[in-house]
């Protein structure tokens, strides 16, 4: 199984040089040469299989020769085993034909955590074998940074630096990145949005003297193995309604593009999925464009779903890569215009686009609104994201097929909007019932490169 970039232009990887390296040395993105298939039996036989087998199953055609199968086995075993939930990625129902894969039940209440858990493990176990050492940094708006952080700490071979927009994420979150003890361990508040974050960390990796002298990784959702590490649970909610038997629709409050393109990959993998849907919030640069009206930025309006504050969707690069044909030189060509302010897509890749991707959005009353009625009439406290995508289910799902929405944080990460929509504020669980009480350590920084690559150099502990 090899893997090559969405550019065209850097040397195709095994699965492991892909995982640790994160983005390709041309720009790109790494995604399969070939997308290993399920036949209908195998996917038949994950009926009544833990999320443990179920991983195992799923993931395994990716890896290649990267870990043995008894080693991968363990490691995936212990990326769940500090889940709160039994099932993982529990089911419940809201109504009729529509449930809610509750994807909040990892250490940091986000369902980041069961891609992050999975990448921590299988860094370790790589690294270890390599005698090699690695310094990570991740851009956040959020939720990617604490899953991170708490895949990555205290780890003797890694670094993690975690870059946030200061005082654009919730207080929970930022506790969650900033109150870690460990040395290794870097929380950098900088002066910008997520978008100015992510630019910096692209910018970070594209000067390869830096890259080299730091051994620089990248955990972001660019990274090939959280994309893999989140197909699985599109498997086990399609299995547990019926697949292969019957089809499943999905929506996915999106931001990034990396949740929905699992979901893509486990439609190519073979499961019956229908419809894939993109919710967004208000900032809805995804739906315009899958409605036809090109990809263009315009500037990030902050809301009650800070998680999706975003208008350079990153792994729509992957998307876009399969719909241009797997052409990385066309790619490479929308990438530049999109550093200009941004591109149309030709009709023959939009019509591509439409034939998987469905899309809604959500404005703010809309999401409060939601928060507010899912608590009256399904008894269900909703985080805003997966409130944005219960809108857009709501809207996009029909009699016959069952609709899963993503629930992709748990409500107290959240409580201001949450109580705002409801009058209840949501408790914080109890491993994490002291977080206000903890000492806060991160540094505040400018959005600027240098500034950055020199603080990452004077700081390694590893
Ligand atoms: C990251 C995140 C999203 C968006 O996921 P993408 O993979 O970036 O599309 C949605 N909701 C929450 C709570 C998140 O943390």
């Amino acid at each position: 199984m090899r893997y090559i970039s969405t550019r065209g232009q850097a040397p195709a990887l095994t699965f492991e040089e892909a995982m640790l390296t994160g983005l390709a040395r041309d720009g790109g993105l790494y995604v399969p040469e070939v997308i290993p298939t399920l036949t209908s039996d195998q996917i038949a036989a994950l009926h009544g299989k833990s999320y443990e087998e179920t991983a195992f199953a799923v993931m395994r055609p990716f890896i290649g020769d990267t870990f043995s199968d008894d080693a991968f086995r363990a490691i995936i075993d212990r990326a769940y085993a500090g889940f709160s939930h039994g099932a993982r990625a529990p089911l419940v129902q809201l109504a009729p034909g529509h449930f809610l894969l509750e994807l909040f039940h990892g250490p940091t209440l986000a369902f980041k955590d069961f891609a992050m858990q999975m990448i921590g493990q299988m860094f370790q176990a790589a690294l270890a074998r390599r005698g090699d050492r690695v310094t990570i940094v991740g851009a956040t708006s959020g939720d990617t940074g604490s899953a991170a952080i708490e895949a990555f700490r205290g780890l003797s071979n890694v670094d993690v630096f975690i870059l946030y927009p200061h005082g654009r994420v919730s207080d929970v979150q930022r506790r969650q990145m900033t109150t870690p003890s460990e040395s290794n361990v870097h929380a950098l508040a900088v002066d910008g949005d997520f978008d100015d974050c992510q630019a910096r960390l692209k910018d970070m990796f594209n000067d390869f003297e830096f890259r080299d002298s730091v051994k620089l990784a990248g955990v972001n959702s660019i990274n090939w193995g959280r994309v893999l590490a989140q197909v699985v649970y599109y498997f086990s909610a399609a299995v547990s309604l019926g697949a292969p038997e019957r089809e499943v629709s999905f929506t996915v409050p999106t931001g990034n593009f990396g949740d929905i393109f699992a979901g893509y990959i486990a439609k190519r993998m073979g499961l019956p999925i229908r419809d894939l849907v993109v919710a967004t919030n208000q900032n809805d640069i995804l739906d315009r464009c899958l409605k036809g009206q090109g990809y263009h930025k315009s500037s990030v309006h902050p809301s009650i779903s800070p998680s999706m504050d975003i208008q350079v969707s990153s792994n729509f690069e992957r998307a876009l890569f399969d719909a241009y044909g797997r052409d990385g030189n066309a790619v490479g060509q929308l990438m530049a215009e999109l550093g200009q302010g941004g591109f149309d897509v030709s009709q023959g890749a939009m019509q591509a686009l439409q034939a998987i991707y469905r899309s809604g959005r959500a404005s703010e009353e809309e999401t409060s609104a939601t928060i507010t009625s899912a608590r009256e009439t399904m008894g269900e406290l909703l985080c805003p994201h997966s409130a944005v995508g219960v809108k857009v289910a709501e809207e996009h799902r029909d009699a016959t097929t069952p609709m899963v929405t993503l629930a992709t944080a748990h409500p107290a990460k959240f409580p201001d909007a949450v109580e705002a929509a409801t009058g209840l504020r949501p408790d914080l669980p109890p491993h994490m019932a002291d977080l206000f009480d903890r000492p806060e350590r991160f540094t505040r920084i400018d959005n600027d490169l240098g500034a950055l690559k020199k603080h990452i150099k004077e700081n390694l502990s590893a």
